[in-house]
Formats: C-alpha cells, sequence, structure tokens
C-alpha cells in the first residue's frame, strides 16, 4: 500500500499598479512590449527599486496563514538564461523570504487537516515566450511583475487536499484582495510536487515536480496521473530508476505528463544576494497597517453559523468564494432572511447559471435576486411562482415586480378578498361541512382545493388559516 506525498509551490501575482522593481504598469492583455523600461528591460545600469505596496501585501498575506513575518528580509539573484528574463537574472528571496513558516486548515469531507506553509517570497515574474511556427517572439511586458511564491509543506496526502489547499489559498488571496487570482490570466498558478511512499513509511521519496499548471481540474488530473506512474515504477522494482527527481510537464489533451527537463538543485542558480538592493526592513507602522486585514473565509462561515444559523455546508458554500460572499451579503443588506437569501442564491441562482460561469457573471444581480425573495416574504407570489420569475429575470433580465405584473403572478393574500371565495365555497358544499363537522376531517382538505381552484395564486398557508377559523 502506499501513500501519496504533495507539496505545492504556488505563484500569485501581485495587483500593485506597478511592477516589482520599477513603474511601469502591470496591466494584462496590453500590446506586447508597451509596459517595459530600461528596468525590467534588464538594459546595463539600470537599478531596481523595490515597490513597497507589494511588501505590505506579503505582509497582510503571513497575517492570513499564521504566519512568521521576517521583519528583516533580502533579495538574491537567482541565475539562469532564458529568452524572457533579458537579465539571465531573476530577483528572488532565499535565503530570509518576506514570510516563514505559517500554516492554513483545509477540510475534506468533513475531515479537517492543517497544511504547513513553508514560507513565501517576493520575486519578479519573467517575461513571456510567444511560439509561432518557426518564429519565436518575446513579450516582457509580463517581465519584473510582482510574485508572491508560497511554499507548502510536503503535508498532502492525496489531490483531494491538494485541490482543498489551492482553493482555500485562492479565496484567501482574493479575501485580501491582494490579487485577483485569475488562474486563465496566469495570476495564480502552481506547481505540483508529487511522490509516493510505502505507507508507514516517514521517509520522503524521489519527487517530481510538474510545473505550470493553471485549472483545479488539470492540477488535480496532473496529480493522479503521475501517482498512478509512479506506483507502476515502483511495482515493476524500477522506482529508482523511473521515477527520477526531474521537471514534468501536463500535457492537457493527452491527460499525461512528459519529463522537460532535469530537476536543478539550488546550487545551479548560484544565488547571491542582490548588490542593487538594500536589505527590506519592515517598521512598526508598516506592519501594522499591513495587518490591518478583512474578515476571512473560516471567520466568517463560523459567523453565518452563529448570527444566522445557517447550516455549516451551506455557509461553507457560501464563504468559499469572495463574489459568492460579497452576492449574499448584499442581498442580507436588503433585507431579506439568511434562510431565503441561501436558498435562492445557492440553489434556485446557481442552479441556473451554466456549468463553470459563477455568481460574478450573473445576469442576475444582488439586489434583484433579494427583491425577489422579499416578494415571497412579503407574500405576495408563491415560491412557485418565484421560480417563474427567476427563469425570466435569467433569460431576459428585467426588473421583478414588473415580470410578476407582467405574468400575473400576484397572489390574492387580502383576507376579505380570501373569505368571500371560502364562503362561496362553504354555501356551496352545505353537506360536506356538515360531514366535517360531524369529525370527518379529512374534508378539510377538499375544501383548500375548491377554494384554491376558484381563486387562482392565492396563498396557500392563508387559505388554511381563515378556512379553519371559519369552520370553527
Ligand atoms: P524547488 O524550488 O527546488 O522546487 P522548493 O523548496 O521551493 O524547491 O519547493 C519544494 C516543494 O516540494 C515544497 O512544496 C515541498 O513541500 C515539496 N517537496 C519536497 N520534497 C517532496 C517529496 N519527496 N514529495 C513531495 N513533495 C515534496
Ligand atoms: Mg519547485
Ligand atoms: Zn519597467
Amino acid at each position: 500500500m502506499f501513500e501519496t506525498v504533495i507539496g505545492l509551490e504556488v505563484h500569485v501575482q501581485l495587483n500593485t499598479k506597478t511592477k516589482i522593481f520599477c513603474s511601469c504598469a502591470t496591466s494584462f492583455g496590453e500590446e506586447p512590449n508597451k509596459n517595459v523600461c530600461p528596468v525590467c528591460l534588464g538594459l546595463p545600469g539600470a537599478l531596481p527599486v523595490l515597490n513597497g505596496e507589494a511588501v505590505k501585501k506579503a505582509v497582510s498575506f503571513a497575517k492570513a496563514v499564521n504566519a512568521k513575518v521576517n521583519q528583516n528580509s533580502i533579495f538574491a539573484r537567482k541565475n539562469y538564461f532564458y529568452p524572457d528574463l533579458p537579465k539571465a537574472y531573476q530577483i528572488s528571496q532565499f535565503e530570509i523570504p518576506i514570510v516563514g513558516k505559517g500554516w492554513l486548515d483545509i477540510e475534506v469531507d468533513g475531515e479537517k487537516r492543517r497544511i504547513g506553509i513553508t514560507r513565501a517570497h517576493l520575486e519578479e515574474d519573467a517575461g513571456k515566450n510567444i511560439h509561432e511556427g518557426e518564429i519565436s517572439k518575446v513579450d516582457l511586458n509580463r517581465a519584473c511583475t510582482p510574485l508572491l511564491e508560497i511554499v507548502s509543506e510536503p503535508d498532502m496526502r492525496n489531490s483531494d487536499e491538494a485541490i482543498a489547499y489551492l482553493k482555500k489559498l485562492h479565496s484567501i488571496v482574493r479575501y485580501l484582495e491582494i490579487s485577483d487570482a485569475n488562474m486563465q490570466e496566469g495570476s495564480f498558478r502552481c506547481d505540483a510536487n508529487v511522490s509516493i511512499r510505502p505507507k508507514g513509511d516517514e521517509k520522503l521519496y524521489t519527487r517530481v515536480e510538474i510545473k505550470n499548471l493553471n485549472s483545479f481540474r488539470f492540477i488535480q488530473k496532473a496529480i493522479e496521473y503521475e501517482v498512478e506512474r509512479q506506483i507502476e515504477a515502483w511495482q515493476e522494482g524500477v522506482y529508482a530508476k523511473e521515477v527520477v527527481q526531474e521537471t514534468r510537464l501536463f500535457d492537457t489533451d493527452k491527460g499525461v505528463t512528459r519529463s522537460m527537463r532535469g530537476k536543478e538543485e539550488s546550487a545551479d542558480y548560484r544565488y547571491f544576494p542582490d548588490p542593487d538592493l538594500l536589505p527590506v526592513f519592515i517598521d512598526a507602522t508598516l506592519m501594522e497597517e499591513a495587518e490591518k486585514i478583512p474578515e476571512l473565509p473560516d471567520e466568517k462561515r463560523a459567523r453565518l453559523v452563529r448570527d444566522f444559523g445557517l447550516k455549516e455546508y451551506d455557509a461553507g458554500v457560501i464563504v468559499a468564494d469572495l463574489e459568492m460572499a460579497r452576492f449574499f451579503e448584499t442581498m442580507l443588506s436588503e433585507g431579506v432572511s439568511a434562510k431565503g437569501a441561501v436558498t435562492w442564491l445557492t440553489v434556485e441562482l446557481l442552479g441556473r447559471l451554466k456549468g463553470e460561469s459563477g455568481v460574478q457573471n450573473s445576469p442576475v444581480d444582488a439586489k434583484r435576486l433579494a427583491c425577489l425573495v422579499k416578494r415571497i416574504e412579503d407574500e405576495t407570489i408563491s415560491g412557485k411562482s418565484a421560480k417563474e420569475v427567476l427563469d425570466v429575470l435569467v433569460a431576459e433580465g428585467g426588473e421583478v415586480d414588473a415580470i410578476i405584473e407582467r405574468l400575473g403572478l400576484k397572489q390574492v393574500s387580502d383576507d376579505g378578498a380570501i373569505l368571500s371565495v371560502i364562503d362561496e365555497v362553504l354555501a356551496q358544499n352545505g353537506d360536506k361541512v356538515a360531514e366535517y363537522k360531524s369529525g370527518k376531517d379529512k374534508l378539510f382538505g377538499f375544501f383548500v382545493g375548491q377554494v384554491m381552484k376558484s381563486a387562482k395564486g392565492v396563498n396557500p398557508a392563508k387559505v388554511n388559516d381563515l378556512l379553519k377559523s371559519r369552520l370553527g
């Protein structure tokens, strides 16, 4: 029996306005080589200057994952050649990262686990190579944009835990608003380190690193493929030979990992302190500023359960995504009940939005959905009619009240009007009333049915109450 061992390195692009060592913009999707200057082009003699905002965001992150902040940290040069790295070194942190040891809690199938964070350091990103047939081009817009690289302990034991960890990390950086964490644009990407070992063995065996994964689905598939591959190698008795420490890429079309290169050791990079940058010192004022962080997903979840009586599961669904949490809280601020908001958001609205498009792309905004729930809660329409209204809102947009009007869904809830229908029904069924009064309780349902039939859209709860009072 084998156990899987996974450690993750996550690169998060920080959402500073300007790059980490120069004042070029960090905007995504610009014309190639538009956001560049002598510093990020790596021209000789140009000097980097550290962006204080990037430091502040890293410290906020430390606070969020219970990590120690190194008040003094230094930048180092990591030397390697790549066409999209014009200086032939990357400015990163090595011996003393800005964020030290921390942890975060994950939950898989109701079971809690604590995953260690080894460190998180600041570094500059490289540019992008673009290959077009025979020609390769380099775009340096991304060069020198700020990254926070978050390294975990090898604490995860299966791909579900890895995904839970990544989703947690993703939501934390979104809640902190230190990154847009857009995975398609590469603002949140992951290298997965995977090895296996006989269950019970404490030793770490040779690992493989799968580079640059940028969707949760692919990360999960890549890990699962890699585990299978290593188990086969072990069973064939060739683990040590077949599983060499190396960097692999995941082929998303074929669903397999492929060797890219032998794994470098840190000595290969010839790290040394960057003489162009002063050591970073974080003073008490900056520390205090950066540690003022908003409510995080776990705290919010606990509060929703405690203050609004939400079920743990529902609260979990709501806080997992910042946009969901905001949507929900806007609904509450519009004055609907928490229970109504949860059901209409997580079951009815999400059920109508297709596949991956989250609530941030919803054609129905929080205020409109709240208005719909209010119309159920003030008994203007029934829950059943509200579903019809929501169908229209999702398909065509529009305003709740206008749709209710147009579809004629307003229910009769005026007592007088309902009573007159009731009286009519009872008058027409005098024999049944007599039977009911002599003990045939079942007939109550019959009366309700008759009333509902002649007064379409009437509120059934009201009919029940009024009928009971009439029949004594
Ligand atoms: P490098 O930059 O060389 O990949 P790092 O120290 O930055 O090294 O990252 C190493 C990552 O690999 C960490 O997340 C660590 O937890 C993980 N790791 C180390 N050894 C193993 C192993 N045997 N199996 C799985 N993951 C491992
Ligand atoms: Mg690595
Ligand atoms: Zn620049």
